[in-house]
């Protein structure tokens, strides 16, 4: 073995490890010495000599696996606090719990608790980044100051986006006006619509995308959903996107009613929401489509000509009712996919394992034929989908000199990785999560055995209990409407699923 001398500037070695480089075999990894210097990975390396007398941090990482932090790519950190309210529900019902403005404004302690938990959960599942699509409402400075305090406290890498529209639910949402008397319509809004006469995106450029850059923040922008935003919405978002070369994140067809929407509104463009984003001049690299479920062969192929990418969230997906989006339509048609957890309160998990592993399975029925290695394709999703749909793919989501080290050890010493046949298989098909030992972002070890480094974890679960009986109080009440809300929302989520839908069914999406 040859043994190579430390790049200048090395603070931390990783020594040993079995590494998942972009080339390389993700079947059985070649062991490799990772140098960090500073934030970034400074080299690669068979054996470096450690002989010198250099303060430098050695960790070991014989019996592990090295691999590149995953990439959350969608994730809403506004309902941490309400994993495992509840039970499956159509999409529709489900954003009324979510998302409702009848919440009395929660306080600052709620938002940083809930934002550090957020984080520190996806932390142990091994995602060193997270693409946070923020519901503020009512919009407050302070509270948006309190999720980028506790960001840079825990250390975890943010895109952060606030989401907004300007169309309220009523009239986004097939035959919610014909079904629900008018005195209930007003309970039909969700927070995702703030107050139309506050310029949130002008605000949000003035006090983030042209301030002093945030230690590990970058910005997105986050319109909600097409037929949420007016075309005025969507135009302007997308020149901003171009003119900060920064990412935008929207849903799209989440569900089997958001493409009914789209059929019975858009009738200038053949009743599909990606031709009215082509035509009017939307379709951009920059933009990720969070879902896209119900997303028709020839809107791939529109997304695959414009360099647009899609977001898939596996989990909420089937809980919410809302089905398996065409997988193995988007893979041929070279679309870019990055994985997300969405919701706490409808993937309840923030475990990018579990996310990768519906994907790989949800991918081989989305086509009855025989399709290529699924397993190395969740990864590649997790990371480097992730990073690129992020316009961060030239510094993260790989192991290469010059990239971000960020970047997790997974432990093998465990019943799920013995005996060791794949390491691609086995990170997606049997570890769920547990074997996430050591955390690295942006140089700093945040997660050493399992612990984190940056804050007392029992100080994150005390600031958690003691907000807890204020959100449990308001989500009671918030529960109490929309149960009233129920025999309507039923109805019409009966004649959204009755109602014919132009679309090929090659994927069984219901
Ligand atoms: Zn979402």
């Amino acid at each position: 073995m040859s043994i190579s001398s430390l790049p200048t500037g090395t603070t931390i070695v990783i020594r040993g490890g079995r590494a998942l480089l972009p080339d390389g075999d993700w079947d059985q990894p070649e062991q490799v010495d990772i140098a960090i210097a500073d934030d970034r990975i400074a080299g690669l390396a068979a054996a470096y000599d450690l002989t010198a007398d250099a303060p430098i941090e050695v960790i070991d990482g014989n019996d592990s696996l090295v691999l590149p932090g995953f990439i959350n790519a969608h994730y809403h950190s506004h309902d941490v606090l309400a994993k495992g309210t509840l039970e499956e529900v159509p999409l529709e019902t489900w954003r009324l719990y979510a998302l409702p403005p009848q919440y009395p404004p929660r306080s600052v302690e709620e938002i940083y608790a809930r934002t550090l938990l957020g984080a520190f959960e996806c932390l142990r599942s091994g995602m060193t980044t997270v693409q946070d699509m923020l519901t503020l409402y009512p919009y407050e400075e302070r509270h948006l100051e309190a999720v980028m305090a506790a960001y840079e406290k825990i250390g975890i890498r943010v895109v952060f986006a606030l989401q907004y529209a300007d169309r309220k639910g009523l009239e986004t949402v097939p035959f919610w006006k014909d079904v629900f008397p008018p005195e209930l319509r007003p309970l039909l809004t969700t927070a995702a619509e703030p107050e139309r006469q506050f310029d949130l995106i002008g605000h949000f450029e003035q006090t983030c995308l042209k301030a002093v850059p945030r230690p590990r923040v970058s910005w997105a922008l986050g319109p909600s959903a097409p037929e949420r935003c007016s075309t005025g919405v969507m135009q302007r978002t997308i020149e901003l996107a171009r003119r900060y070369n920064i990412p935008v994140y929207s849903h799209l067809y989440e569900s089997r009613g958001m493409a009914l929407q789209a059929r019975m509104t858009l009738s200038d463009f053949e009743g599909r929401s990606i031709r009215q984003l082509a035509a009017e001049q939307v379709l951009d690299p920059r933009l990720n489509l969070a879902h896209s479920v119900w997303i028709a062969r020839d809107e791939i192929e529109l997304l695959a000509e414009h360099g647009a990418g899609v977001v898939l969230n596996p989990q909420g997906n089937l809980k919410m009712k809302c089905g398996i989006p065409p997988i193995r339509l988007l893979q041929q048609a070279g679309v870019r996919i990055g994985l997300g957890c969405d919701n706490c309160s409808c993937s309840d998990a923030q475990n990018m394992f579990v996310a990768m592993k519906l994907y790989a399975l949800l991918a081989a029925i989305s086509d009855p034929l025989p399709g290529p290695p699924q397993a190395a394709l969740a990864l590649r999703s997790a990371m480097e989908g992730g990073a690129d749909g992020a316009r961060l793919g030239h510094e993260l989501g790989r192991i290469a000199v010059g990239y971000k080290a960020d970047l997790m050890l997974v432990d093998t010493r465990d019943p799920a990785w013995t005996p060791f046949n794949s390491a691609a298989r086995q990170l997606v098909h049997i570890e769920a999560g547990r074997g996430v030992k050591h955390v690295i972002v942006d140089g700093k070890v945040i997660l050493r055995d399992r612990q984190l480094t940056t804050i007392d974890e029992c100080a994150i679960y005390d600031a958690v209990a003691a907000v807890m009986p204020a959100f449990r109080r308001d989500f009671a009440n918030i529960s109490q409407r929309v149960a009233k809300l129920q025999p309507w929302l039923d109805q019409a989520h009966g004649q959204i699923m009755a109602a014919e839908l132009d679309i090929d069914r090659l994927a069984p999406r219901f």
